[in-house]
């Protein structure tokens, strides 16, 4: 992650106890992050689900980190794994947790959120509108998938922020960053 990443979270709380202040958290890391031109506009917290400690914070790092999968949920995923020692999130002796996005995962990010044994899945919003602003694929996704999320045990809160999030697309669209996309089918 890049340096700014601590400084920032230094100056702010360890503990998110509503889901608004945790949105609110990963939107405002999503700018933040193309503001210091450091990646894509997206961010993804992992959360301790009863508490709201803060566990880890990720973001986009593709093109910066030359990695394709660099995206701000598997960041903060494998943050979130790495500190605690164990690749399951939901495993034994842990508490519950909750990653944060500030938008729905994409069709890799998807795959990613099952596997990483979180409990529950927090979107500040969901749908095309960040392809239509941005240009980014997302991929295919299977059309149930807060279905397919919730036959995992995982719970899903949806369009939490909305609109703070599509204000950070718009304002990565105006900023003439690269989009980098998968090849299109
Ligand atoms: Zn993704």
């Amino acid at each position: 992650m890049p340096d700014w990443i601590e400084q920032e979270l230094a100056k702010r709380s360890e503990v998110y106890p509503t889901l608004d202040s945790r949105v609110a958290l990963v939107v405002e890391f999503s700018r933040l992050n193309i503001e210091h031109k450091t990646g894509g506009p997206f961010a993804a917290g992992v959360f301790e689900l009863a508490s709201g400690r803060l566990v880890s914070l990720g973001v986009n790092r593709v093109v910066a980190s030359c990695v394709s999968s660099a995206h701000a949920e598997f960041t903060a995923l494998s943050l979130a794994q790495q500190r605690l020692g164990s690749f399951d999130l939901g495993g034994p002796g842990l508490p519950d947790h909750e990653l944060v996005v500030n938008w729905r995962p994409c069709a890799m990010c998807f795959g990613a959120v099952i596997w990483s044994g979180v409990r529950s899945l927090a979107l500040a919003g969901s749908g095309s509108a960040v392809e239509e602003i941005t240009g980014f694929d997302e991929g295919p996704l299977v059309d149930d998938w807060i279905g397919e999320l919730n036959n995992r045990g995982i719970k899903v809160a949806d369009n939490l922020a909305r609109e703070a999030a599509c204000e950070v697309f718009r304002a990565f669209r105006d900023s003439n960053q690269l989009v980098y996309n998968a090849r299109r089918g």
